[in-house]
């Protein structure tokens, strides 16, 4: 994983969310990989800053952060509205919300996201990707059309659907 990477390259630590989280970013960061031959010297890995914090785990709907840096999937919001291609269990059913697809509690309440900095790079602004209760009626190819280039179809058009059904009964 590149997080693995990330935190042996001094660019943070893994919280115990189980994200990258850095100094400067928190964990609202992007990461990526250059394979190269170049001889670098290799900053030293920082040292976990959570300290005695623990407002991920004990925040998280579900449970699903059983130990520091270790996140029980079967519990995740995040990876049964991205991921699960089948039922998603009853007990993180009636923990979703108002989540139809991932989750960020374990990010929103983590101190070091507190004064997130806003990017100047144009190209990760928003897009409209809102997903309007409409969204159901679309076929598949228009629902491809609708989301091109979007992380949403990921989830793909009846992982959506599914997800807006059980929100919808909460
Ligand atoms: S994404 Fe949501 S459900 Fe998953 S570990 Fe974080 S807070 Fe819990
Ligand atoms: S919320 Fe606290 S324990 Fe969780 S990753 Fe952030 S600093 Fe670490």
């Amino acid at each position: 994983m590149e997080r693995v990477w990330a935190a042996r390259a001094g660019l943070g630590w893994a919280g115990a969310n189980g994200l990258l989280t850095t100094p400067g970013y928190g964990s609202w960061v992007f990461l990526g990989v250059i394979l190269t031959t170049l001889p670098l010297a290799p900053d030293v890995p920082l040292e976990s800053r959570c300290g005695m914090c623990r407002l991920c785990m004990q925040s998280c709907p579900t449970r699903a952060i059983v130990a520091p840096g270790v996140i029980d999937a079967r519990r995740c919001i995040a990876y049964h509205t991205v991921e699960n291609r089948g039922d998603i269990p009853e007990e993180v059913q009636r923990q979703m919300g108002e989540w139809v697809f991932g989750c960020d509690i374990c990010q929103e309440v983590c101190p070091w996201n507190a004064r997130p900095v806003v990017t100047t790079e144009r190209r990760f602004d928003p897009v409209n990707h809102d997903i309007e209760p409409g969204v159901v009626e679309l076929s598949e190819d228009a629902f491809n059309a609708r989301f091109a280039g979007s992380a949403i179809r990921r989830a793909k058009r009846e992982g959506i659907r599914r997800n807006m059904g059980i929100v919808g009964r909460g």
